[in-house]
Formats: C-alpha cells, structure tokens, sequence
C-alpha cells in the first residue's frame, strides 16, 4: 500500500476539479475531502480495529465496501454538490484510486467477503524496500499525479497561452525525472509548476486552508498513529538486534497502542520472534496465527509460522504438513526471487520431513 501516494493522487484529483466547485457548498472543504476520499478505505479500517473488531486488513477497499461508499458519496453529492457531475466523478475516482493502488502495490482482498485472497501484486515495488526507497519510488510514481492536476488547474484558469506552455513543459520536465528517477528533476519541475499555479490562480483564500486543515483532522491522526507505531519499531528492532527480547517485545507492544493500519503487521510477527527466542513458543504461534487472521496472505508471518511448526520438535507444534502448506502460498505471492528461494528451501525441508515419518 502506498502511504503518500493516496494523498497525492487526491490532491491531483483536488487540483483538477477545483473549478468545478464554484459556490457550491463544497468549495472551502473540496481540497480536503478529495485527499480524504483518496484515503477512504484506511479511514475506514483504523476505528473498526481500534474497537477491536476482528476485520480483515483491506477489506474497506473490497469491491463491497466501496459500492457502499459511491452510495454514499452520491447522496452528499445530491445534497451539497449542486449540479456538477464533475464533481461527483472526481469524488468516485478518489476513493476509487485507493483499491486500485493497493492492488497495484501488493494486492487488496477485492472480493471480501466471498473470498480473502490477495488481488494484484506489487506492480509498483513501492511495498518493499526500506523506507527510503519507498518514499522516493512513491514520488516517481505520484507526483506527476498532482502535477498533472496543477497543469490541468492552470490550463482551465489562465488567459495566458506563454503560462500554460510553461507549465505544460514542466510537467513534461516532471514526468522525464520520474522516468529517469532523478528525484532533483522531478522537485525542480514540481516547483516550477507550484510558481506558475501560485501565478495563475493566485493564493488559496485563508478559509479554504482553514477547511482543509479541519476536514484533514481524522487523517492527520491516523498518520500520528502511524508515526508513532514507526517510531516503536524502529525501537524495538534495534533492541533485537541487541538481543533484548524482552526489551524489544515492550516496544512492539508500544508499536501497537494506537492501533496502526499499516504498523501493525511487522509489530505483530516480530513480537512472535522475540516469543520464539525466548523459548516461549505457544505465545509465538499465538502471534503468527493472529497476523494471519488479520493479513491473510502476509508472506513473512507464514514464514515464521512455517519455521516455527517444521523446528520446533514438541509434537504440540511440530506440524510440517502445516509449513508445506503455508509455503506453497506464500511461494505463489513472493515478491522477489530471493524470498521464493528461502520459501522453496523451507517447503523442501518440510517435505524431506514428511517423507522422513513414514
Ligand atoms: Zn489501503
């Protein structure tokens, strides 16, 4: 799942439409709400598992839940967006944009609750790799998405055919960096572009800003949840290499106080690792079992689970049809060849023990 990206996409999408707003009701808070739309889905999971509800990871982005959420849109379209058709198809297309990311970047259970698998695959690779080359892959990806709104915004607004050359040659400019993956390009462009649209449109009144920060609140919140859980595992990684179990199974514990969206996965099957090292396997299992509960399909929980059931030789847990199993899935949805490999080695070593108790 990207994280700055939804943002960005419903920002762009904000920027395109802007126009259509005029004096309808929407016209201060339109900015906000396309970002937040563009957000919908994660919105939408975080107070269900902070009431602790047991709800699959994606499931807000299913083909269900988002045929709701057009209902939805529709009837505060029908009520506060005056005739503009526009502006209903910008809203759809920002919530839309979210399953369609998330299938794009690691798959989204499109079709809860018939069925949990993952649909899509990593396409983008913005859902591996540190956070680094995230962030900067995120920003290739969808930046030309805000700047293809500006550029839109601007060639609506301006009188000027020099103007919205301009900003059509950065946006070109933009889209060559993102190509290359010159991140230097691509912020040169950006800012251009920023400079004609400031030009152009002018400075955003006060009350829209206003607006934009109020109706912003709930996502602002989620991404401090976020930081905070990011923080946490930055933490308790540090006290695992250490080897501090204990230490280091506090701060996942910490990791998970604000319920994270995204933080929660890696919380939860390293905390089962810290379990496993400390010889207490039953809690360990107790963790991966619920990761897989949570995320179905978490390659790196069946991982774990799959070592766990072919090592450990208590018959309580030795269960190495149960580690063929998890890493014949987990085989099918790798994201690297390198990961198929360690997979393939564990499904081996299970079979070779099958083989071994007749
Ligand atoms: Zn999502």
């Amino acid at each position: 799942m990207p994280l700055l990206g939804h943002g960005l996409i419903g920002a762009g999408v904000a920027a395109a439409t802007q126009r259509d707003v005029g004096a309808s009701k929407l016209a201060g808070a339109w900015p906000g709400l396309c970002v937040l739309l563009a957000y919908g889905p994660d919105l939408l999971e975080w107070p269900v598992i902070a009431a602790g509800l047991p709800l699959v990871h994606g499931a807000p982005a299913s083909l269900l839940v988002s045929a709701a959420a057009g209902l939805g849109i529709f009837a505060v379209w029908r009520t506060f967006g005056g005739r503009s058709w526009m502006l209903l198809w910008a809203a759809l297309a920002a919530w839309m944009s979210h399953p369609l990311f998330d299938a794009l970047s690691g798959g989204v259970p499109l079709l809860w609750p018939w069925s949990l698998a993952l649909i899509g695959a990593d396409y983008l690779g913005v859902d591996s790799g540190t956070h680094m080359e995230r962030l900067v892959l995120e920003l290739r990806w969808f930046l030309p998405v805000v700047m293809a709104g500006a550029l839109v915004a601007i060639c609506r607004v301006t009188r000027s055919r020099r103007r919205a050359w301009a900003a059509g040659a950065s946006f070109l400019l933009g889209l060559i960096g993102a190509a290359v993956g010159s991140v230097a390009v691509l912020a040169v462009a950006a800012a251009a572009l920023i400079l004609i649209a400031g030009w152009s449109l002018g400075l955003p009144r006060v009350r829209t800003v206003a607006m934009t920060g109020v109706v912003l609140m709930p996502l602002l919140a989620l991404g401090a949840a976020e930081a905070y859980a990011y923080q946490h595992l930055s933490a308790a990684d540090a006290y695992y290499r250490a080897g501090q179990w204990r230490q280091a199974l506090a701060a996942y514990d910490e990791a998970r106080r604000f319920r994270p969206v995204a933080g929660t996965a890696p919380s939860l099957y390293l905390s089962a690792l810290c379990h496993r090292r400390l010889g207490e396997i039953e809690a360990a299992r107790a963790l991966y079992e619920d990761c897989l509960r949570r995320f179905p399909g978490h390659t790196t929980a069946a991982f774990g689970l799959a070592l766990l059931c072919l090592h450990e030789k208590d018959p309580a847990y030795h269960d190495p049809r149960r580690a063929i199993a998890l890493m014949e899935e987990a085989i099918a949805a790798a994201r690297s060849p390198e990961q198929r490999a360690a997979y393939q080695r564990v499904l081996d070593d299970a079979r070779r023990a099958v083989a071994d108790e007749h």
